[in-house]
């Protein structure tokens, strides 16, 4: 199965609305019109309204950085998956090293999180990752296997196709260092063999495992030249229009 390829933009906590809308406008004056690609901008939530109005007419895909489950009440500092999609967003990012780290979401969180995007009709990008501790003790398989069960339990497979993967080691976050080309595809290609255990082989098949963590446009070509990394999760080479554009239009 050919799986479409996902380059999507993590700009953090970046951009006034006049920034972001700039460098949206740039990225779509550089995007073509693929058929075997798809392009996601994921901008901070203060910005999502006005970035959708310059995306309007493209396919670039708009997404938050995180998302609640529930639809509205009582939750100070949470936005719920309507409201994004009020805003013009159709995706949310869950469970990012970043709130993972920073902001102690634990695995029961990130997982409200993902079912309750999935529930209102978002797709949810669940990022997954070791830090360099977890990985020199030798648990990098233990570590992803709890955060893909944990994080996609009691998500059914009806949903999966609203699912994408992103395999983030936290030691190649914003650092410059890049997990090989090889390092990457041994684990997408286990992650894959997990979630045909958790799921069917169809459904292993179809999903969509972007690897991040120090992408830029001199790696991005001999990453994706890899049979099981299906897109990139890229922070800080989204930030310039220019690097980004020539990470979109990788080979
Ligand atoms: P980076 O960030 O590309 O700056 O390493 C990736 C991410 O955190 O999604």
């Amino acid at each position: 199965m050919k799986r479409k390829a996902l380059i999507a933009g993590n700009w953090k906590m970046h951009m006034t609305v006049l920034e972001g809308c700039r460098l949206a406008a740039e990225i779509v004056a550089s995007c073509k019109d693929y058929t075997d690609r798809e392009v996601l901008l994921a901008p901070p939530c203060t910005i999502i309204s006005e970035v959708s109005h310059i995306l309007a007419g493209s396919k670039i895909i708009l997404s938050s950085h995180n998302v609640c489950w529930e639809e509205k009440g009582a939750f100070t500092g949470e936005i719920s998956p309507t409201m994004l999609q009020d805003a013009g967003a159709s995706c949310a990012i869950v469970g990012h090293s970043e709130r993972r780290q920073v902001f102690f979401e634990s695995d029961e969180v990130i997982n409200k999180r993902l079912k309750g995007a999935l529930a209102f009709g978002l797709m949810g990008i669940l990022c997954i990752g070791e830090t360099l501790e977890e990985r020199e003790a030798g648990n990098t398989q233990a570590v992803l296997e709890r955060q893909v069960r944990k994080g996609l339990a009691d998500v059914p497979a009806s949903q999966m196709k609203q699912v994408v993967l992103a395999y983030e080691p936290v030691w190649a976050i914003g650092t410059g260092v890049t997990a090989s080309k090889e390092q990457v595809q041994e684990t997408h290609a286990a992650l894959r063999q997990l979630i045909s255990e958790i799921y069917e082989k169809d459904i292993a098949e179809g999903l969509r495992i972007l690897y991040g963590g120090s992408v830029k446009a001199t790696n991005v070509d001999e990453l994706m030249s890899q049979q099981d990394i299906d897109g990139a999760l890229v922070g800080g080479a989204a930030l310039d229009s220019i690097s980004f554009a020539r990470i979109i239009n990788f080979e």
